[in-house]
Parts: structure tokens; C-alpha cells; sequence
């Protein structure tokens, strides 16, 4: 099994992924999120759609079984293991503006979404292109009769890990997040392995 490869708190990374692989995203010391984004490699315009796959899936809350599909309604990533069973594909990567937002008082930080830009500009996403990511181990409950929503600590534990099999070329965007009420007040690192197929 390879070592896994850290993701140090509060930046981000971009690889690639064949499909076939297997990417876990392991939560190291617990209540720490990770955003995920995926692309197709042979063409940038094929990106992970939030919408498309909350459509699909028909619920808010994905794991073990359920597909995360492309805007062009292919799938992309298919969970295959889950430890923690609460995740959040609703809410963007958190940026500049999310600390101008909710936290005014604290140094601004470019966040998971600037994070993000940085590490996909090699291989050529600009920061507009950037969607929804699904936001590995973030806690999100949702009041069902209000729609009010929360973002509450994680529920993962120390080596807790989500794993996804690749369902076609991509590129991955990942995250250690950096938002203070996303990561229970604290930020940690992420580690992940990919398993090639
Ligand atoms: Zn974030």
C-alpha cells in the first residue's frame, strides 16, 4: 500500500488520476475538511457538477454507492468506502470573500478556493472554472422544513477516509480547508493515497 501524501493545513494541491484508480482522502487527526474538485483531462469544459449529481442521487448526503457526475451527466468518481457518511456538496470552496463574509475580525486568507486556482493553473484551469466542490467530511445538516443549514464541526475521527474510484481521465484539485467554523475552530492536515488501477 503507498504512504500517503500530506496535503499541510491550510493549502492545496492537483494531480492527476487514471481512470481506474482509487483516491482515498484520509481526515488524519479528525474534524478536517477536504474540497475536491475533478476534471476531465482530455477536456477542461467536462467538469464535477454539484447539481447533476444531487439530481441523480436524490439526496444531499452522499456516500458509499453514489456517483459524482460530470455537467455532462457522466460519471466522474464513484465513492467506494466510506467511514464517515456526512459530507457537503452544496457550498462553494471557502475564498477571500468567505472571510470577508463571516469572519471580518480575522486575517482574510485566500481560503480552499484560492487554493485551489493556484494548483490547477499548471495545467490550465483558470479561477473562474472553478465549481462547487464536493467537500470531503464537511458537515452540513440542513433543516428540512425551513432549509435553514448549518455548518457545524466535522463528525470524522482521526483516520477517518472517504475513497473514490476514478471513472474516467481526470485531474483533481484537493484541499486541506481552511475555514475556522468548517474544521472545528482549528486547522490540520489531509492526507491521501492513490491506489493505481
Ligand atoms: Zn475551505
Amino acid at each position: 500500500m503507498n504512504e500517503p501524501i500530506e496535503i499541510p493545513e491550510r493549502s492545496g494541491t492537483a494531480f492527476e488520476l487514471a481512470r481506474g484508480d482509487t483516491l482515498v482522502v484520509i481526515d488524519p487527526r479528525g474534524e478536517q475538511v477536504s474540497d475536491l474538485l475533478a476534471f476531465n483531462a482530455a477536456d477542461l469544459d467536462e467538469v464535477i457538477s454539484s447539481g447533476r449529481t444531487l439530481d441523480f442521487a436524490e439526496t444531499l448526503y452522499l456516500t458509499t454507492g453514489h456517483i459524482l457526475y460530470s455537467n455532462r451527466s457522466r460519471p466522474m468518481l464513484s465513492i467506494v468506502a466510506d467511514t464517515v457518511g456526512r459530507h457537503d456538496f452544496l457550498l462553494t470552496p471557502c475564498s477571500f470573500d468567505t472571510f470577508n463574509h463571516f469572519y471580518p475580525t480575522l486575517p482574510p486568507h485566500r481560503g480552499c478556493f484560492g487554493n485551489l486556482a493556484a494548483a490547477l493553473e499548471p495545467y490550465g484551469v483558470a479561477p473562474d472554472r472553478i465549481p462547487t466542490a464536493f467537500n470531503c467530511f464537511m458537515n452540513v445538516p440542513i433543516d428540512g422544513e425551513t432549509g435553514k443549514l448549518k455548518v457545524l464541526p466535522p463528525i470524522s475521527k482521526a483516520g477517518d477516509s472517504i475513497t473514490f474510484r476514478a471513472e474516467m481521465d481526470l485531474i483533481i484539485g484537493m484541499t486541506a480547508c481552511s475555514a475556522p467554523d468548517s474544521n472545528g475552530g482549528t486547522f490540520k492536515p489531509i492526507h491521501y493515497r492513490i491506489e493505481r488501477g
